[in-house]
């Protein structure tokens, strides 16, 4: 029998990528290999679990034994992959050496902190990155019990969903940011300001402009003390500052890789014949988008390619649907700064229209009841990946 083709990552990327080249294909021997416990589950169900009560067994839709079973494919949870190595078509799991037809990395990004946690703090500071990192955090505000006093770095995505969640679970919130307002990635001042007054009218207690500046223990809390010198408590910090890609197994296939994924052309091909990358750690001619329908594109047109058609992955103008129910937010970044933001709408419905210098729509967001403009505005605006 052939070599198998390897799919290194079971998140929504690699699974996704084994479920369509199954479908395309009855017979093809498949291994998928991951870190993690392998579970098939939905990540951006993960901030909001809190507000439903939801237990990490309930998020879980399937075991791998089951996934492995409804698509005949080998799985190995828990297993690292350490080096790749090209010319023999081989990777490195500890001392074993297993053979590759293809490969496929889909190895996901990790949390990154701009600070250091130190040994006494460490078991109070968590980031949720998956179903493993929602266990321990759900295991420990359970284990507290009532309402309990989160501090969460970062206001991008992440953070403002786990704030609004935490918040409707009955948790206590202070949200702990440099930038002036929330979602600034996303949302230009005026809209984020809408953000920012709901998710304070929810109870969070916001401090924005302001960076961490120590963590320490403090009996069975924790004390943090922001740039400003302000002082605050709190039993656990959840960390949001942003996701890398993992890019560190590629690099020892000496793939070419930057801060913004693994390079691979629009057939999601490293510049290594037989290795491909999709998902949130690969970057697709150019746009590492990080979320769930370019992954979902990305697999759909791997699985044909990997099946013998040719097919080049397209994104169409797909926006961002926040998951902040205090004030539901719908963006659809630009890909450039745009020349001006032109900001329409009253009170909480704000609509924020991203022109160039032509007054063409590149992209845009939305808060409150003008969310609904997103289906007419997406079909003028320009696709991610035409
Ligand atoms: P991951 O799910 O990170 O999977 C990576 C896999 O690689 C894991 O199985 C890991 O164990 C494995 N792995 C890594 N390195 C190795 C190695 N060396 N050896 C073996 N295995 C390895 N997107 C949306 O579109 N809408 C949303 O509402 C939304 N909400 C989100 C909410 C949260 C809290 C988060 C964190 C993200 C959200 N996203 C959302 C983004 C979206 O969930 C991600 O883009 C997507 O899940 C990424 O999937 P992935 O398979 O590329 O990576």
């Amino acid at each position: 029998m052939s070599d198998p083709l390897i799919i290194v990552g079971s998140g929504m990327a690699g699974l996704g990528l084994a479920r369509q080249v199954r479908a395309r294909d009855a017979r093809r021997a498949i291994t998928l290999i991951t870190a993690d416990s392998g579970a098939d589950y939905s990540k951006p169900l993960l901030s909001t679990g809190f507000a439903k009560g939801m237990p990490p067994e309930r998020l879980a839709m399937r075991s791998p034994i089951d996934v492995a079973d409804a698509l005949q494919v080998t799985m190995r949870t828990h297993t690292r992959v350490d080096t790749i190595d090209p010319r023999t078509q081989t990777l490195a799991i500890g001392a074993e050496r297993l053979p590759y037809g293809e490969l496929v990395l889909a190895t996901g990004a990790a949390p990154s902190a701009p600070f250091t946690v130190s040994d006494e703090v460490r078991d109070r500071v968590f980031t949720i990155n998956d179903l493993d990192d929602y266990r321990r955090f759900h295991g420990v505000l359970s284990h507290h019990g009532g309402a309990v006093r989160v501090a969460i770095i970062g206001a991008g995505l992440v953070g403002c969903e786990f704030a609004d969640d935490l918040l409707a679970g009955g948790h206590r919130v202070a949200l702990v940011a440099p930038e002036q307002t929330p979602l600034a990635r996303l949302l230009p001042p005026p809209l984020g300001q809408v953000l920012g007054a709901a998710l304070s009218k929810s109870g969070a207690d916001l401090r924005l402009g302001r960076s961490l500046a120590q963590l320490q223990r403090d009996d069975e809390a924790l004390s943090l003390v922001l740039d400003d010198g302000e002082a605050l408590s709190a039993d656990l910090v959840l960390i949001a500052t942003g996701l890398s890609p993992r890019t560190a197994l590629a690099e020892t296939a000496g793939l070419a890789v930057s801060e913004a994924g693994i390079q691979t052309d629009r057939y999601l091909a490293t510049a290594q014949p037989g290795i491909h990358a999709l998902g949130d750690c690969a970057c697709v001619a150019g746009l590492n988008a990080m979320y769930v329908q370019p992954l979902q594109a990305s697999a759909k047109a791997l699985a044909a390619t990997l099946t013998g058609t040719q097919t080049p992955v397209a994104y169409g103008a797909w926006p961002v649907l926040v998951k902040t129910p205090s004030c539901p937010v719908v963006a659809l970044p630009p890909r450039q700064a745009p020349v001006r933001w032109r900001i329409e709408g009253e009170g909480d419905d704000l609509s924020a229209l991203a022109e160039d210098e032509n007054g063409y729509l590149q992209g845009f967001a939305l808060t409150g009841a003008c969310v609904r403009r997103k289906v007419e505005l997406a079909r003028v605006a320009p696709p991610l990946l035409p």
